[in-house]
């Protein structure tokens, strides 16, 4: 990061030489305006110190100068000598971000922009993964945009200069900038279509005409926000960033939500679904099969003695078999779920699988669990099953019920085994 000073007066250097090596910061301080001017334009600052009195003129100059320049975007704090001098409305009006009086330069008020700062570079580089489409009739405008996209960082920019090229083979953007006076279709309906092909994308509308009544139409179909053209680069770019923040935020929501909904269905020791989902996967399975005619085949599974495992080698060990029976009935690729009814009883779901086959897949699975190794089990571990295939009569209930009966049938016949 990169601080430009420009002040006559030096800074408290103690102060200072804290919060730059804390952060990383490159400073540079310099007292005549046309050097800072020739500075801000060749090198990329992050933050401008503005004090009020310079060699060849004041702070407020320099700060008009800034302003003036095209090339020049940086955000400015103005440091005050006086109570006096202290007009933080006024400032703000010429952009300035903060106006902080010299006797209160504290480290955390410096520390707290810069913290700011660093949150704005955050966001400015998650904008440049963004996926963008101009829409626009005029190519000068495409022109215009997509150089201001691209100085900033917005690589993947696609112009198109009528709405047909786009609509035609239909891509979601992240971004859509659009031109909203074009021949042939108006601009309310083409960000109505767009919006409705992509809820989730930002849409910026642009255009020359500057009345409340347009504005508002646009809005009102889903854009969700608007630029005057001409536009100021730097307005374009602090629009674009406003409405990045609300998209990241709702990406952040969304993936959260789906951890969320992935670990309300989950076991947390085994991975495998949890007795809710699994008995819920049971039910949607159910009328799957009962509306297609497709077979349904249950297995309950008990592991044999499982006790005295825990027992004999402590509970972490019985934790280990619990995971590694989950990892090989996950690993099986045909169509089916794999729950942990409770304890150490699980479901194992075939979707359109007869008994007799799956019979078979039971069978292989058993013998790769009892071969697998443990560490410091020596004897081959086991489990019961009752299998079953769905009856069209049967509820979830009865299905349960009867593999459970099966299982304790082979519980009683002496474990290691299927009945059916
Ligand atoms: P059987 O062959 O008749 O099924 O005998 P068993 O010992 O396997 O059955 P029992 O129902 O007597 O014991 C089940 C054991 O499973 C007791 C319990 O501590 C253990 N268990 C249940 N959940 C867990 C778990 O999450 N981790 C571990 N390590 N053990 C568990
Ligand atoms: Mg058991
Ligand atoms: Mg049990």
């Amino acid at each position: 990061m990169v601080l430009l000073h420009a002040d006559k007066e030096e800074a408290d250097n103690s102060l200072l030489n804290r919060i730059l090596e804390d952060n990383e910061i490159a400073y540079t301080r310099l007292s005549d305006i046309t050097e800072v001017i020739s500075f801000l334009e060749n090198n990329s600052v992050n933050l401008l110190v503005v004090g009020e009195v310079l060699d060849n003129g004041t702070g407020l100059e320099l700060i008009n100068l800034v302003n003036n320049s095209a090339n020049i975007v940086v955000p400015t704090i103005l440091i005050v000598d006086s109570k006096e001098s202290y007009h933080l409305d006024h400032y703000t009006s010429l952009g300035v971000s903060d106006c902080v009086l010299r006797s209160d330069l504290t480290h955390s008020k410096i520390q707290n922009f810069i913290n700011l700062l660093n949150e704005q570079k955050k966001i400015g580089k998650g904008m440049a993964s963004l996926s963008v489409a101009v829409i626009d009739d005029s190519q000068l405008s495409l022109k215009v945009v997509s150089s201001i996209l691209k100085e900033n960082g917005i690589t993947d920019v696609k112009l198109f200069n009528d709405p047909v090229g786009l609509l035609k083979n239909y891509q979601s953007y992240d971004l859509f900038l659009i031109d909203i006076i074009m021949p042939g279709i108006t601009g309310d309906k083409l960000v109505g279509m767009i919006r409705k092909m992509s809820p989730k994308s930002i849409i910026i509308a642009m255009s020359t005409v500057d009345n409340v009544k347009t504005i508002s139409n646009v809005l009102s179909v889903g854009a969700d926000d608007y630029v005057v053209k001409p536009f100021n680069k730097v307005e374009l770019l602090a629009r674009i960033r406003t409405n990045f923040r609300s998209f990241k935020l709702l990406k952040e929501l969304e993936s959260k939500n789906i951890e969320l909904e992935i670990l309300s269905k989950t076991d947390s020791l085994t991975g495998a679904y949890n007795h809710g989902h699994i008995v819920s996967l049971l039910n949607d399975e159910i009328k799957n099969s009962r509306n297609n005619g497709i077979p349904l085949t249950l297995a309950m599974i008990d592991l044999d003695h499982f006790k005295k495992v825990n027992d004999r080698y402590g509970h972490g060990v019985g934790d280990e078999v619990l995971i590694k029976l989950t990892t090989i009935f996950q690993h099986y690729k045909g169509s089916c779920h794999f729950g942990r009814y409770g304890g150490e009883e699980f479901i194992f779901l075939m979707v359109n699988k007869e008994l007799g086959e799956g019979y078979k897949i039971l069978e292989e699975l058993s013998q790769e669990f009892s071969n697998a190794e443990f560490g410091g089990i020596y004897e081959p571990l086991t489990f019961s099953a009752g299998l079953v295939q769905w009856d069209s009569y049967e509820n979830e209930k009865e299905i349960l019920k009867r593999a459970d009966d099966l299982l304790y049938l082979s519980k009683e016949r002496g474990r290691n085994q299927i009945s059916k």
